[in-house]
């Protein structure tokens, strides 16, 4: 991270780029625009403007190149994550209610279902798929726009008797800025109101063309109220996980997305956590957006606790500094000192950025344009 543009230092400064140009030429460096300058010259730049630097920890710098991918040969197959989308009462809880039972160890646990924000069942076979519990544009909207990109697969659930509605429409669109395959539940399908048919045409309308008009996107048709539909839905849910080969290295220090939090009275901040890679590790110290700790407890969904999760499991995890934010990612580190620095380093950069409105720093500025 060597140079950068003087129109990309503006921007991050949020100043005239000419203005940059004419103070740079008044310190004897005539650049244009468009022309890249180095990292001393920036900062000169950037005091002359009146804004801080702040010097980032080589902690942070760390974490942002942590990034990297993991070895072709360190990488196993793992669950797919779904969200189901949908107009609302067309019956998108009543899916995830229904598809929670299809879970063969949820029995044997004899434990209370937790709403944890996600959970994992196991089939038959012993293949598993994590659904996320927060139905809703919103929360998948709002985690893409935060660059956690979540979801494997999106079910769009319409109600047969209803037909395409603008929430359906919205959650067609959300799916494919997303880029995320579409499996689509034509639910309600017991109702003599039904008309599975009039879905499907409709659908091409929006350029969603299921497998029984000649397409490509496939379809089922269920009733969440009287269970049917059920195993044709998980067999298609697998099939397109199949082609998507989703895989991830579960022998590594553990990376993450928050999927809620919350601030439990008797717990404290509690955060259920969706594992990306790696396993997390009862006794890990982490980072997680602005927040730090080490893990105290690790929770499942079917409230019982164990002691490592790997990846595309969901779990709740205790021991957390503060309450995060959905969306924000969760990194292990090697210590508490670093996970406090790294921490503390991130609570005042998002102050920072709300009080000024000034760049926290050069280097971040720098990082993030590799
Ligand atoms: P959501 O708003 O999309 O989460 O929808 P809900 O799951 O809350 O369902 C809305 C209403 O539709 C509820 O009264 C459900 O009982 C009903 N419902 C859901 N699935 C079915 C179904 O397959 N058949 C029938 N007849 N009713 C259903
Ligand atoms: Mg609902």
């Amino acid at each position: 991270p060597e140079a950068i543009t003087v129109q990309e230092l503006a921007n991050r400064m949020a100043e005239k780029g000419a203005d940059l140009v004419k103070t740079l030429f008044k310190m004897g460096s005539p650049v244009t625009m468009t022309q890249t300058i180095d990292q001393d010259t920036a900062e000169l730049l950037v005091t002359e403007f009146g804004h801080n630097i702040v010097r980032v920890s080589d902690a942070d710098v760390d974490l942002a190149a942590d990034t990297v991918e993991d070895a072709e040969d360190t990488l196993q197959p793992r669950a797919p994550v779904v969200t189901i989308m949908g107009h609302v009462d067309h019956g998108k809880t009543s899916l995830l209610d229904a598809l929670r039972g299809t879970d063969v160890v949820r029995g044997e646990a004899g434990g209370i279902t937790q709403h944890i924000g996600a959970y994992q069942v196991t089939l038959k076979d012993k293949s598993k798929i994590t659904f996320l519990d927060t139905p809703g544009h919103e929360a998948f909207s709002e985690m893409r726009a935060r660059g956690a990109n979540v979801t494997d697969i999106v079910v769009l659930v319409v109600a047969a008797n209803d037909g395409l509605m603008p929430q359906t429409i919205e959650a067609i669109n959300h799916t494919k800025a997303a880029g995320v395959p579409m499996i689509v539940a034509i639910n309600k399908v017991d109702l003599d109101s039904a008309n599975p048919q009039r879905v499907r045409q409709r659908l091409l309308e929006h350029e969603v063309m299921v497998e029984e008009m000649g397409g490509e996107v496939q379809d089922v048709e269920v009733s969440a109220l009287k269970k049917t539909g059920l195993d044709q839905l998980i067999e298609k849910i697998q099939l397109q996980a199949e082609l998507l080969e989703l895989r991830a290295n579960p022998n590594r220090e553990a990376e993450g997305t928050v999927i809620e939090a919350k601030l439990d009275k008797g717990r404290g901040p509690v955060a259920t956590v969706l594992v990306n890679r790696g396993t997390l590790k009862v006794g890990d110290v982490f980072v997680v957006g602005a927040e730090s700790g080490k893990i105290r407890a690790l929770v499942d969904d079917k409230g019982r606790q164990i002691k490592e999760a790997g990846p595309a499991m969901p779990v709740e995890i205790l021991g957390l500094s503060g309450v995060p934010m959905a969306g924000d990612p969760l990194q292990v580190v090697e210590n508490e000192a670093r996970a406090r620095e790294v921490a503390e380093y991130r609570a005042g950069v998002i102050q920072n950025k709300r009080t000024t409105n000034a760049p926290a720093s050069l280097e971040s500025m720098f990082s993030a344009l590799k």
